[in-house]
This record gives structure tokens, C-alpha cells and sequence, in this order.
């Protein structure tokens, strides 16, 4: 950093507000502290009787009161009530927006009862909590047990529905992620009065990456299973000094947990907790954690912190002694240690009661700190708000590590803002590109805290009066506000949305990706239910009608106006050329990511992440087959691959060279491919293009195959047509009935055949006693012992086959009717 002297600005002229800011402590002390002493016990008392109702029971009421929000979902009549929000106070909530959008006509449903933790289960490791669970209730529960959430908030009021839905950091996030990272499954009510459950690989896993960030403006979390880490009683942390400028105290913050050799998995190289704080240009402490047992803190020797006694100086405080006295270690017991900044709202409590960190303060009313959050914003009145937003900084940048030290020289210059505060966080590479999203092609640099698989990026927290305010000169806070957006825009940083922005709606899309959580918006049914996210977080008033304009201002965008990825062979790949090829596609708002490929065959972005991949190349063989793998590898299903060929003089074989690229998609697996025409708006050196589209199944997914029923030739049948009548082809002949023959026999006693037989009876006598003479019936036994039951059960070898049934022992005779038909 070249100078870190600022000029001096202008005096800036006192007014009325600055005395109420001035002696805003007395309504402090006198009316805040005493009504936020009452509703913390207030709210200790409901903690601990929903702590005493058995898990089961607490399931129930849970179910109840799902049911609740669902019938008043579907009460809604969209036509005629406003778009939809929680019925809580606009100033409950910790952030500091002014929650505009509660003053347009709007449709409240009530989640207040949702304030219970359902289950801790120590199998699963997780806990299963409803969303206005805070920080303080929860350790109070986890902590005994020596377990605790993965990230636990430092500050005691905020909820986990906030921390999910909006922001949530703390000093283990370098190893979890953000609060939303360590979530497992969210229990959410959707538009239409549909409840999910939408985990990381079930079918709604495209919603369980779309919800962090969005505000709750896809849905209404109701409960979310969070996951659990094994604590010890004890946090051994070491306080240390560094003296430098501000680009070495950025380095002494990354040494401080990030291994140089990019061991960062190793739990014996990174510490279990981070912080550093920096009280002046030079000046800051960096402060490590490690879990640590009481038999280990309790060592003779050993110095133990109670932080969390109300008469303790001030966290950060008592840290900057590391300045004074040199690098030193503490063990503070655990529970004492994630809530270190509470009383102190960081350092933001010294504004407002200048003298609340004196010792007789502390000791006198220190047990009634800290003030409400929600209760200063409701005490305040609109004249001090609009003060605290021009001339006070709460705002966090979420800024790559290795631009830590760009970061603090750009806070310096434009606000001039101590202490600051560095906590440093892990953002995955998720397999969709949700609106915060690592940088493109940052594995490829394995920079310090990297990993394959996650980006080292920092919270830089700027909370506090900036110098020019503190020293009485004109500060422009919207002005500052809107530099720093920008300039987290340029830098791949982010801003959590719980502070005021100044930004418009194009450049809030510049720093967030809209493409998947539109696409969640759109097929979850929100868009008309819930206010956008942009409009939720932007500063000002909003009215219904302009809140609806903008909603369908999306509906009717027509085409994914989403992720772009394009690259080349080429050395070069002009900008321009993307955005005329994309418009001519039809596809107006994109943000493209442009890579420019020598020889690798992998492309820097997750799997099924943009809509559309456009390549530029010059070489014939450009791309191979092991690029169009990576291409469709990160399309998402359907979306669209556009490929450009330079113009070469030489081959001029446009039509052979089209038809083998248009081979090679389908042989890679891809629809459509067809030749583009090279519209005259485009560039001259294009001499040709190919599109195609990736199937928008996901390859390896099932589905039922529906029965082809063919239907039956219809056959129409016409009365009138000269069909014959069979009856008619009968002559009288045929008409007459049968004479059955009759024996013609003899059929007196003796029932002998006449000489002259032709009824067969002859015949039959003749088998009959040629059989007499074979065989003695008398003491016949047949061996099967079917013989004398008939024909229908004889053997086919049967000697008595064709007679009638006869009982062993009986003589064999024919019966009169012998012949009669048994039909
Ligand atoms: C003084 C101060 C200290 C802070 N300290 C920390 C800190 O230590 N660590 C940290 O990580 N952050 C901190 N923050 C920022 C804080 O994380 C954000 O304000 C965060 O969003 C949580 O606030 P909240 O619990 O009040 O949630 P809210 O502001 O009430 O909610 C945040 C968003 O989530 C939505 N939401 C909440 N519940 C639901 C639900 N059930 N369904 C759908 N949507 C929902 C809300 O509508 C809102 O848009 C601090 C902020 C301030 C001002």
C-alpha cells in the first residue's frame, strides 16, 4: 500500500439529529436495557418449558402448526391479497434493512410459533430445529451434551431461518462453509401449500441449492436438520500480535490458518476457530481456537477466561491487550466462547452507550447488556435511521483470501473503518451454480486455503463510525455503500443482503447468478407468491404495482437469460463476438464466463451448470472428443452448445467440415445438431456455425415407459350392406331334427344282438366275451384300480377300454341304452 493517509474532507455542519444520536443513551439505559432484560427472560421461560415437552410432543405441535400455514396459503386469493410474507415485525429482525417491503400491501402468514428445537439426535449427528430457534437457545441445549451445530452464529438472536435464508458465518466456517453449508434437509411450505423436503440428492435437491440466499422468497422454511460436530468444554485460543501494514496483516491472517503447503484438510495444521481483528492500519490480532478438555484447561498453570460473565471486559478489548503484552493463551470455557461478541454487539455497543465497557458500568448494569437489536431499531425513529445510514458502516465483504489486503487498503481509503473484523469461510464448488459461486478456474491456481473442491474466501466486517464521522467531516455513506458494491462486483465478492444497499437491479444480478434460482422461482410457483429477492433487499419503498411489473418483466424473459460459458482455441476471444452470436439466439441478459483454451481438455466449471456453451475455434479438430465430454458435462439438460469456426481461406470446404462437426455432437450424445447461418450482423471472420442440445434427461435417470395401448382398428359396421344371412344357405333338408339310430336288438332278458346287426351291439357283445374267456372277473383285481370306472379313467392300455363300467366281480353287460347319445 502506497499511502494510507486520507485528505482531509470538509467540516460537516451539526444538526438536531446528531444530539439525539448524541444523548441516545439515556433512552437506551432507561427504557431498552430494562424492557430487553424482560423479553430475554421472557423468551428464557417459553425456551425452557418447550424444553420440557418431550421431543414427541414438540413433533406434533410442529405438524399442527404446519397445517396452520398451509391452510392459510391456500386461504390466499392471489387476485385480491398481496404478495406473501411472514407476519413478524418488520424491526425484530437483527439486519439492518429497514424491511421496506412489509409496507406494501402484502399477505402475513404467522410463523411465530416456530420457535422450538424438535430433536437433537446424537446418531445421526443432527439437530432438527424449527426456524426462529436462535443462537442462544441452541448452544444452551447442544453444549451440555459436548455437541454444538457445525457454525454457531456468534451473536445470540439470530435464527436460524435468518442465517439460513440470509447470511450466517463464524469462526469455523473455514472448515464448514457458511450456517446454510452444514444444513442436511429443509422441511419447506411452498406457494401452493405443498410441503417438501428438499435435501441434497432427493428430488427437490435443485431447491436445496436455491434456498440459501434467497430471502425466503421461494418458500417458508418450517424446519431444517442441521448438522451436529463432538465438542470439548474448553476453547484454547492463542491471541497474537501482528504490527504491519495492511497487506502483511492480511498475510499474517491467511498464515494464521491456511498451510502454505495446501494441506488444509489437516486438522493438525488448521485450527478448530479463527478470528482477526484489526484496531488501526498497522495493528491487529490474530486469534486462533482449538477445542480443549477441562482436565486439559484445568492443568496447573492454565489460564481460564470466563468470558461470558457479565463484569469481564469486552471481548475485543481484552484482545487487543495482545498488543501490549505479546502473544499469550486462554482457555475460555466453550459456551462463553461463541457468544464472545454478544454483549459488546461486536464493538458497535461502545457508540451506543459510550461508557457501557467502564468497569463500574459493567459491574453495576453489565447484566442487562446487550441492548436489543430489534428494540434500538424500534426506539430509534426514521431521523436517526436515515443518520445511521449516511454516516455509519455496517456492511460485510465477502472477498476472495488472496484479495484480503486489496480488500482493507480499499476500506482505508473509503471509509476508514476500525476495528475490522476477518473471518474466513470455505465456498464449495456446488454441482450447481447457485447466486454465490466460486470463482471460474480458481483449482486451477491452488492458491493458499484452496482445494478442489472449495475457494478460501473472507468475511471483511466493517461495523463502526468511519473516520471522517468520528472526526466531524462530511461523509457520504450512500455514495461509500455504492463504491464498495461495485468494487465487490469487479472482485468476485459478495454482499450479505442483511445490510443496506444501494444497488439497481442489474448490478445486484451482476453480483449475484439469478439463472438457478429464477429457474427454482419459476417451477416452484413463487414468482407471484413471494417477492423477488432484488426487490425484498433493495432500499426504499416499494409499491405492489412496481414489485408486480417486475415479476412479470420475468415471466415474459424469453429465453434462459442464464449462465454462459465460452472459450476458444484461439488466443483470443473478443467479448463482443459472444454477445452478437448469443443475440442473435435470441438471448438478451447473460453474464458469460469466457475462458480462453490452449490445450486443456477440461473446462473450470461444475457439472450441469450453464445453459449454453459457446465455442469459437479455429483449429478443424477443435473440439475433440474429450472436449465435447466436458461440454456436455457442464450443460445443463437441454441446454444449447453453439459452435463457431473461424474463417481459414485455405480449406473452403465449409460443407464437408459442417457436416463432421454436426457427426461428432450426435456421436457425443447430443440432439439437434444443425448448421447455423452466419447472420451479416456478424462478424465477417465467422464462416460458419453449429448448434445442438444436450437431451434434457440426466443421463442414468429412469422413467416409466408409458404402455403403448395401440387402439384397435375402428371398424364401422353398416346395416344396410348386403351381408348373407347364414340361415338362408339351410335347406329343409338340413332343418329336419336327426333320427337318432335305435338298437334294433333283441332286448328282452337276455338282450342279444339280431343276426343281422349294424347298431354295433354285435360287436360289443363279441369283445365282451372274448374278454370272458381271457380274464376272470370274478376274481379280477385291476392294478390301477380304475378299470371298472370307465373309459374317462383307464390307461391307455387298458383291456376293458371301449366297455362300459362294470364292478369287480359282476359280470361285464351292456345296458339297454348303450347307444342312446349322452349329449
Ligand atoms: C449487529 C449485528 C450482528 C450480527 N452478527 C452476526 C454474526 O455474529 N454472525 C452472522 O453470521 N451474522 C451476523 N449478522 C448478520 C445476520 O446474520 C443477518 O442479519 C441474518 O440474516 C440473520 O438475521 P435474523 O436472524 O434476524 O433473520 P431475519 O433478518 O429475520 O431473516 C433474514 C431473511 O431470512 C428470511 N427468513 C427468516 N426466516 C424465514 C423462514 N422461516 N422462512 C423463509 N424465510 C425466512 C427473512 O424473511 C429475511 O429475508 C449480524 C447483523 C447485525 C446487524
Amino acid at each position: 500500500m502506497s499511502d494510507l493517509e486520507t485528505p482531509l474532507r470538509p467540516k460537516r455542519k451539526t444538526a438536531v439529529v446528531d444530539f439525539l444520536v448524541q444523548f441516545r443513551w439515556i433512552v437506551v439505559i432507561f427504557v431498552v436495557l430494562p424492557i430487553s432484560f424482560t423479553m430475554y427472560f421472557l423468551t428464557y421461560l417459553g425456551d425452557i418449558r418447550s424444553e420440557m415437552k418431550s421431543y414427541k410432543r414438540r413433533q406434533k405441535e410442529h405438524d399442527e402448526n404446519v397445517q396452520k400455514v398451509v391452510k392459510r396459503l391456500k386461504d390466499r386469493n392471489p387476485s385480491k391479497d398481496g404478495l406473501v410474507c411472514t407476519a413478524r415485525k418488520p424491526w425484530i429482525a437483527v439486519g439492518m434493512r429497514n424491511v421496506d417491503y412489509k409496507r406494501a400491501r402484502h399477505f402475513e402468514v404467522d410463523l411465530s410459533a416456530f420457535r422450538n428445537v424438535l430433536e437433537i439426535d446424537q446418531e445421526r449427528m443432527i439437530a432438527k430445529v424449527e426456524p426462529l430457534v436462535n443462537m442462544g437457545q441452541i448452544t444452551r441445549v447442544t453444549v451440555p451434551l459436548n455437541l454444538a451445530l457445525a457454525v454457531v452464529a456468534e451473536f445470540d438472536d439470530l435464527t436460524v431461518g435468518g442465517l439460513i435464508n440470509g447470511y450466517g458465518i463464524e469462526g469455523s466456517s473455514h472448515i464448514y462453509g457458511l450456517f446454510s453449508d452444514t444444513v442436511v434437509a429443509y422441511e419447506i411450505v411452498l406457494a401452493d401449500g405443498q410441503v417438501v423436503r428438499a435435501t441434497r440428492d432427493n428430488e427437490y435437491s435443485d431447491l436445496f441449492y436455491a434456498i440459501p440466499w434467497s430471502q425466503g422468497t421461494l418458500g417458508l422454511l418450517v424446519s431444517a436438520e442441521i448438522k451436529l460436530i463432538p465438542i470439548k468444554e474448553y476453547m484454547r485460543l492463542t491471541y497474537k500480535p501482528v504490527v504491519g501494514n495492511l497487506k502483511e496483516i492480511a498475510q499474517a491472517y491467511s498464515d494464521s490458518f491456511a498451510p502454505r503447503d495446501g494441506d488444509q484438510d489437516n486438522p493438525e495444521k488448521v485450527p478448530d476457530f479463527v478470528e482477526t481483528m484489526i484496531y488501526t492500519p498497522t495493528e491487529a490480532v490474530c486469534m486462533t481456537g482449538r477445542y480443549a478438555s477441562k482436565e486439559e484447561a484445568k492443568k496447573k498453570g492454565n489460564v481460564i477466561n470466563e468470558v461470558g460473565w457479565w463484569f469481564k471486559p469486552w471481548f475485543y478489548q481484552h484482545a487487543e491487550k495482545a498488543l501490549k503484552k505479546g502473544e499469550f493463551v486462554e482457555y475460555i470455557p466453550t459456551r462463553d466462547y461463541y457468544h464472545r461478541h454478544t454483549r459488546s454487539i461486536y464493538w458497535e455497543g461502545k457508540l451506543i452507550l459510550p461508557f457501557a465497557d467502564q468497569w463500574w458500568f459493567r459491574f453495576l448494569l453489565g447484566w442487562m447488556m446487550p441492548p436489543k437489536i430489534s428494540l434500538l431499531k424500534a426506539t430509534q425513529g426514521e431521523a436517526i435511521r436515515n443518520y445511521y445510514h449516511d454516516n455509519h458502516v455496517i456492511q460485510d465483504m465477502l472477498v476472495p483470501l488472496y484479495k484480503v489486503g486489496d480488500a482493507l487498503e480499499w476500506v482505508h481509503h473509503e471509509m476508514e473503518v476500525y476495528p475490522i473484523w476477518l473471518c474466513p469461510h470455505r465456498m464449495y464448488k456446488n454441482p450447481i451454480k447457485t447466486m454465490i459461486y466460486t470463482e471460474p478456474g480458481f483449482e486451477q491456481h491452488r492458491r493458499q486455503g484452496d482445494t478442489h473442491y472449495s475457494q478460501m474466501y473472507t468475511d471483511v466486517g466493517v461495523y463502526y463510525a468511519p473516520g471522517p464521522v468520528l472526526r466531524g467531516e462530511v461523509f457520504d455513506g450512500a455514495e461509500a455503500v455504492r463504491r464498495m458494491e461495485n468494487w465487490l462486483i469487479e472482485n468476485h465478492g459478495f454482499q450479505p443482503q442483511y445490510a443496506v444497499s444501494e444497488l439497481n437491479e442489474k448490478n445486484f444480478w451482476r453480483m449475484f447468478d439469478a439463472g438457478h434460482y429464477e429457474n427454482c422461482r419459476r417451477k416452484y410457483g413463487a414468482v407471484g407468491t413471494f417477492m423477488s429477492v432484488y426487490y425484498k433487499s433493495k432500499k426504499g419503498r416499494k409499491t405492489e404495482k412496481e414489485v408486480q411489473e417486475a415479476e412479470q418483466a420475468i415471466l415474459e424473459t424469453p429465453i434462459a437469460e442464464g449462465s454462459v460459458l465460452a472459450f476458444t482455441d484461439d488466443g483470443v476471444l473478443p467479448v463482443s463476438l459472444v454477445f452478437d452470436a448469443l443475440r442473435e439466439l435470441g438471448t438478451e441478459k447473460c453474464e458469460p464466463q469466457i475462458v480462453t483454451l490452449s490445450s486443456s481438455n477440461q473446462l473450470p466449471v461444475g457439472s450441469s451448470a450453464v445453459d449454453i456453451v459457446f465455442t469459437l475455434c479455429r483449429s478443424i479438430e477443435f473440439p475433440n472428443e474429450q472436449l465435447l465430454g466436458e461440454i456436455s458435462r457442464v450443460l445443463k439438460p437441454g441446454g444449447t452448445v453453439l459452435i463457431y469456426k473461424i474463417s481459414d481461406a485455405s480449406t473452403g470446404e465449409t460443407d464437408k467440415t459442417t457436416s463432421v462437426l454436426e457427426r461428432k455432437l450426435l456421436l457425443s450424445g447430443f440432439l439437434e445438431a444443425k448448421a447455423l447461418q452466419v447472420k451479416s450482423s456478424l462478424p465477417s471472420e465467422l464462416s460458419f456455425g453449429v448448434k445442438a442440445k444436450k437431451p434434457s434427461w440426466k443421463i442414468g435417470s429412469s422413467f416409466a415407459l408409458k404402455k403403448t395401448t395401440k387402439a384397435l382398428p375402428k371398424i364401422q359396421i353398416n346395416d344396410d350392406s348386403d351381408l348373407i344371412d347364414e340361415d338362408s344357405l339351410l335347406t329343409e333338408e338340413d332343418l329336419k331334427k336327426p333320427q337318432l339310430l335305435s338298437s334294433d336288438c333283441e332286448v328282452g332278458s337276455t338282450r342279444k344282438a339280431c343276426k343281422n346287426c349294424i347298431c354295433g351291439r354285435a360287436e360289443e357283445e363279441q369283445k365282451v366275451e372274448k374278454l370272458g374267456s381271457t380274464v376272470d372277473l370274478s376274481n379280477f383285481k385291476s392294478q390301477c384300480g380304475s378299470c371298472g370306472l370307465g373309459d374317462a379313467f383307464r390307461c391307455a392300455t387298458c383291456p376293458f377300454k371301449g366297455l362300459p363300467p362294470f364292478k369287480p366281480g359282476e359280470k361285464v353287460s351292456l345296458s339297454a341304452n348303450f347307444l342312446t347319445a349322452d349329449i
